[in-house]
């Protein structure tokens, strides 16, 4: 019913049902050492693709997982730095914050390539370094995370650029795709990540793998029921989801594969 209200985003996909049987997976609140690590060897099993809706803190903290996702093929999306309720922030905090999350993910990024590339992308290190120049304070956690990986000499040379060399950002965007933490934005704050090219992503099943009070069971029984062609249906890859999401996934992975459904990564256009 609350669907009605709000047509801008989007809950689940229209499918021809004639021509193909669709479901897309979303996992958010990632990436969680060991769990994000086993739903991709789980969805890998089923040859299916999902999205993850990142938290920015969990990607600064764990840079490599996030990157496993992107190479196996799964899309992105935007969950927030701090997993904010928008109901109760300031509009301009919580746009910040969504961009701060998109600097995260940018960086993770870049500091994977220059990892497989070696000194030559020393310079994309030193200008995502500069881009974060004006929020030196609060981002202090990831500057020196990348620049704990450079020789100390060349960490002179990054906080030199840092101080004289800020600049805009002018990278293209990591991902288009924003879901607001528990659903909760305001229709103001979504107007404006909308006007940013933010597509928002709700959902039209909720497996409700977080809840403690339900059995595992009755979380499977959720997401069979209410699951249709075209649906986008909410996990969690994190801690507290953890049980019912490892009883949960293959189960009804297994289910709707014998049904001929696929399972698709969400991919809108700009
Ligand atoms: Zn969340």
């Amino acid at each position: 019913m609350i669907q009605r209200f709000f047509k801008n985003y989007v809950w689940r996909f229209s499918m021809d049902l004639s021509k193909q049987k669709t479901i897309y997976l979303t996992f958010d609140d990632g990436p969680t050492p060991k769990i994000t690590k086993w739903t991709l060897d789980t969805l890998k099993q089923f040859n299916a693709k999902a999205t993850f809706f990142c938290i920015g803190k969990n990607v600064e903290n764990h840079p490599k997982i996030f990157n496993q996702i992107i190479a196996d093929g799964h899309s992105i999306g935007n969950h927030t730095h701090n997993h904010l309720n928008g109901w109760e922030t300031e509009n301009d905090t919580y746009i910040e914050n969504v961009l701060k999350a998109e600097e995260s993910l940018q960086l993770a990024v870049r500091s994977h390539q220059s990892s497989a590339i070696g000194q030559q992308s020393q310079t994309t290190i030193n200008h995502q370094l500069s881009i974060n120049s004006k929020k030196q304070k609060t981002n202090s956690n990831l500057e020196s995370a990348v620049i704990s990986n450079q020789s100390s000499a060349i960490g002179q040379q990054s906080q030199t650029t840092i101080n004289h060399q800020p600049s805009p950002i002018n990278h293209k965007p990591t991902t288009n795709l924003f879901r607001p933490p528990y659903g909760k934005t305001k229709s103001s704050q979504a107007k404006q990540l909308i006007k940013k090219g933010y597509k928002i992503i709700m959902w039209d099943v909720l497996s409700a793998d977080f809840d403690q009070s339900i059995s595992s069971k009755k979380c499977l029984d959720n997401v069979l029921k209410n699951t249709q062609n075209g649906s986008v249906i909410v996990f969690h890859d994190s801690v507290k989801a953890e049980k019912h999401l490892k009883y949960v996934l293959p189960k009804m992975l297994e289910y709707f594969s014998k049904k001929g459904y696929t399972f698709s990564n969400i991919a809108l256009p700009n």
